[in-house]
C-alpha cells in the first residue's frame, strides 16, 4: 500500500490572491512556517480581474467612511513599501454637465472627514492635468489616486514569502477541509497538473479564497453565504489618460477611466450572478455599450481607440451572520473565527475589502493567526518593503549601470521589478534579446520568472511579466515563450504547444465579446500566424494519463 504524502506546517493559506499572498508574507515575516494552496495561479481569481485602482478613499467618502479611511491609510503605506507595483499619477473626480452639481461639494467635505487631501482645481488646470478630458466638464476636484499593478503585487509578496521559507503550491486545488472532531486540522489537495493527491495539516487554517470560500466552509461543515456581483470592464488599446479620471457622482456604471502601463480601462458594471454560475460569468453586450458610452463621457478619444480586450471579475460580498438569506451583507472587510461562530476550531475566513486593502486584511488575519497558534509576534509588513520596493527607483542610475543595453528595456525591467532587476538584467545580447516587442519582455526577464516566479505555462508567465497584455495579444511572442519554456527545461515541447493553445484560447475569452474593427482584423492576422503557418489546431495532444 503506497501512504498519502503529507506536509506538517504551522499554517495553511488557502487562495493566492492578494489577500492570500499578503497573509503568507505577514505569517513568515512574523517568524511562523506556512504553506499557501492554490487551485490555478496566483492572481488568477478576482485579484488579477479589477481595475488595478490604488484608491484615495474619494470613491466611498459620501457612502461608505470606514472605507475610506481604511483606503487612505494604505494608500500611503503601499506607496512606500509597494513602490514598484504603483503608479502615483493622481486622480481627478469631475462634473460632467448632466451631473447632479451638490455631489463635488457633498464630495469635498466628505473627504475632509475621512482624512483625504481633495483639492478644487479650475477646469483649466484639469485640463493641463489631463489633455484628453472631455472639455466641456463643469467641475474638478484632485485627489490622491494611484494605480497598482495586482499581478506585481501578489507575485512580490509570494517572492517574499518563499525567500524567507514559505512553501506555496500552485495549480494545487483544496478539495476538503480534514476536521478532527470540532477542529479543522489539515485539508486534502490535487496537484492539477500531475494529478497527484496529499494532505496538509496545520495549527491553523486561514480561508483566503475570495468568493470560492462558500464551498471550501461547506466542506468543513460551515455555512457561509456569498452574494457574488459581477463587475465588467474593458480595455482600450493606447493609454489615452495619464491620470485616473472619475465621474463626480454617486458611484454607478462606467464612472471611471483607469491607466494601467501602456493602455487605459474603463470600469465598471455590477450585477448579481448565482452563485453556481461563478466560474462562468462572461462580459455581456450590454456591459460593454454602457462602458463605452460612459467612458466616451468623460474622455471622448475613447470612441476613436481600438477597443482591446473585456473581461470580468466577481466581487464577494459575505453574509456575516451565519443567516443565510442575505440580511446583513458586509461590503468592508470580513474576518470570520470560526471557532467562536461556528464551533470549528483552526479555522478562519478572511474576505471582502479590496485590492489594495490586502495588506490590512492579511495583518488582521496573521494576528487572529497567530493568536490561536498562541504566538505573540507583531505584524512588521507596514513598513518592510516589498522584494523590489526597498529603495526609490532611479532610472538614471540603472541606465548607466547596464550601460550598452537599450534604455527602453533597463527602463520596463525596473518599471515591472525594481531592484529585482539586477537579478535579471546582464549584459548578454541573449539575455536582453526582447520577446515581446509590445511591453518590452526580454528572455531574461522571461527566465526569471520560470525558475523564481513560479510560472508555470505562458498564462501565469503573462501574469508576471505583461506578456501578451499589449496590442498583438500574443501574436507575436506566445510562441517564442512557448520555445523558451522548452529551452529552461519548463516543459517538453508537446507540453509547451498545449501551453501555446491554452494561452490562445484564454486570450480569445477576452477578444471575443469586442471583436469589431481592429479587433476582428488582428484575431485574423492571428489566426493567419497559428493556424495558417503552424497548423496549431491540428496538432494531437495525449489524453491525461497517457505519455507526453
Ligand atoms: C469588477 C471589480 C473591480 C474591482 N476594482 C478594484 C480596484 O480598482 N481596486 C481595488 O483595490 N479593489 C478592486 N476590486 C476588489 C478586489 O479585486 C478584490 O477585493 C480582491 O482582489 C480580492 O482578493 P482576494 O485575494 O481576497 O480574492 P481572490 O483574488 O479571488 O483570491 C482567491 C483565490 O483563492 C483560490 N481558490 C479558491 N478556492 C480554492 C481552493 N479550493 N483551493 C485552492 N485555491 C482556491 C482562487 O483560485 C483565487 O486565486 C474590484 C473587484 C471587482 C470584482
Amino acid at each position: 500500500m503506497r501512504l498519502m504524502k503529507r506536509i506538517e506546517t504551522e499554517a495553511i493559506v488557502i487562495g493566492g490572491g492578494a489577500t492570500g499572498a499578503g497573509t503568507l508574507r505577514d505569517l513568515t515575516l512574523r517568524g511562523v512556517r506556512a504553506v499557501l494552496i492554490e487551485k490555478s495561479d496566483m492572481a488568477s481569481g478576482t485579484t488579477g480581474r479589477n481595475h488595478g485602482l490604488l484608491h484615495s478613499g474619494a470613491r466611498y467618502a459620501v457612502n461608505d467612511l470606514e472605507s475610506a479611511r481604511e483606503c487612505i491609510r494604505e494608500n500611503k503605506i503601499l506607496k512606500k513599501i509597494a513602490r514598484h507595483c504603483i503608479e502615483d499619477t493622481g486622480g481627478l473626480f469631475v462634473t460632467l454637465p448632466e451631473d447632479d452639481p451638490s455631489y463635488h461639494g457633498k464630495l469635498i467635505e466628505h473627504c475632509k472627514y475621512a482624512g483625504i487631501r481633495c483639492e478644487e482645481i479650475s477646469v483649466q488646470e484639469a485640463l493641463r492635468i489631463e489633455p484628453n478630458l472631455n472639455p466641456n466638464i463643469l467641475a474638478a476636484l484632485r485627489v490622491p489616486d494611484g494605480t497598482i499593478d495586482p499581478f506585481r503585487l501578489t507575485s512580490a509578496n509570494v517572492l517574499d514569502a518563499q525567500e524567507r521559507g514559505a512553501i506555496v503550491l500552485t495549480h494545487t486545488g483544496v478539495s476538503g477541509v480534514i476536521r478532527e472532531g470540532d477542529r479543522a486540522t489539515g485539508v486534502n489537495c490535487r496537484d492539477r497538473r500531475t494529478g497527484e493527491e496529499f494532505e496538509v495539516f496545520g495549527g491553523i487554517i486561514v480561508n483566503a479564497s475570495g468568493v470560492w470560500g462558500q464551498e471550501l466552509c461547506a466542506s468543513a461543515g460551515i455555512a457561509l453565504r456569498m452574494f457574488p456581483s459581477k463587475g465588467s470592464m474593458v480595455i482600450i488599446d493606447y493609454r489615452i489618460n495619464n491620470v485616473v479620471v472619475n465621474r463626480c457622482r454617486v458611484p454607478s456604471d462606467g464612472d471611471i477611466v483607469v491607466p494601467g502601463d501602456t493602455v487605459s480601462l474603463i470600469g465598471t458594471t455590477s450585477k448579481k450572478v448565482d452563485y453556481d454560475k461563478i466560474d462562468e460569468i462572461t462580459v455581456d453586450q450590454d456591459e460593454i455599450a454602457t462602458l463605452l458610452e460612459s467612458g466616451e463621457k468623460l474622455i471622448p478619444n475613447v470612441s476613436r481607440t481600438r477597443v482591446l480586450r473585456a473581461y470580468c471579475g466577481v466581487r464577494p460580498l459575505i453574509a456575516v451572520s451565519g443567516e443565510m438569506d442575505g440580511r446583513e451583507i458586509s461590503r468592508g472587510i470580513v474576518l470570520i473565527d470560526h471557532e467562536k461562530r461556528d464551533s470549528v476550531g483552526g479555522f478562519i475566513t478572511i474576505a471582502g475589502g479590496k485590492l489594495m486593502t490586502y495588506r490590512l486584511m492579511a495583518e488582521m488575519a496573521a494576528d487572529l493567526a497567530c493568536a490561536k497558534l498562541n504566538l505573540k509576534k507583531r505584524c512588521r509588513t507596514r513598513t518592510t518593503a516589498l522584494p523590489g520596493s526597498e529603495r526609490k527607483l532611479d532610472q538614471a542610475k540603472s541606465v548607466k549601470f547596464f550601460t550598452g543595453i537599450p534604455n527602453s528595456v533597463v527602463g520596463s525591467t525596473l518599471y515591472r521589478h525594481g531592484q529585482r532587476i539586477r537579478n535579471i538584467l546582464h549584459r548578454d545580447k541573449r539575455n536582453y534579446g526582447l520577446i515581446c516587442e509590445c511591453e518590452m519582455v526580454t528572455e531574461g526577464e522571461i527566465e526569471y520568472a520560470l525558475k523564481k516566479l513560479n510560472a508555470k505555462d505562458i498564462v501565469d508567465l503573462r501574469r508576471r511579466t505583461r506578456i501578451g497584455m499589449g496590442p498583438c495579444q500574443g501574436q507575436l511572442c506566445a510562441y517564442r515563450a512557448a520555445g523558451l519554456f522548452v529551452k529552461y527545461d519548463s516543459a517538453t515541447s508537446t507540453e509547451s504547444n498545449k501551453m501555446l493553445v491554452d494561452f490562445l484560447e484564454e486570450r480569445w475569452k477576452g477578444i471575443k465579446p469586442v471583436l469589431w474593427g481592429d479587433a476582428l482584423r488582428s484575431v485574423e492576422f492571428c489566426y493567419w500566424i497559428y493556424q495558417g503557418l503552424f497548423g496549431l489546431g491540428d496538432v494531437k495532444f495525449p489524453e491525461e494519463g497517457e505519455d507526453r
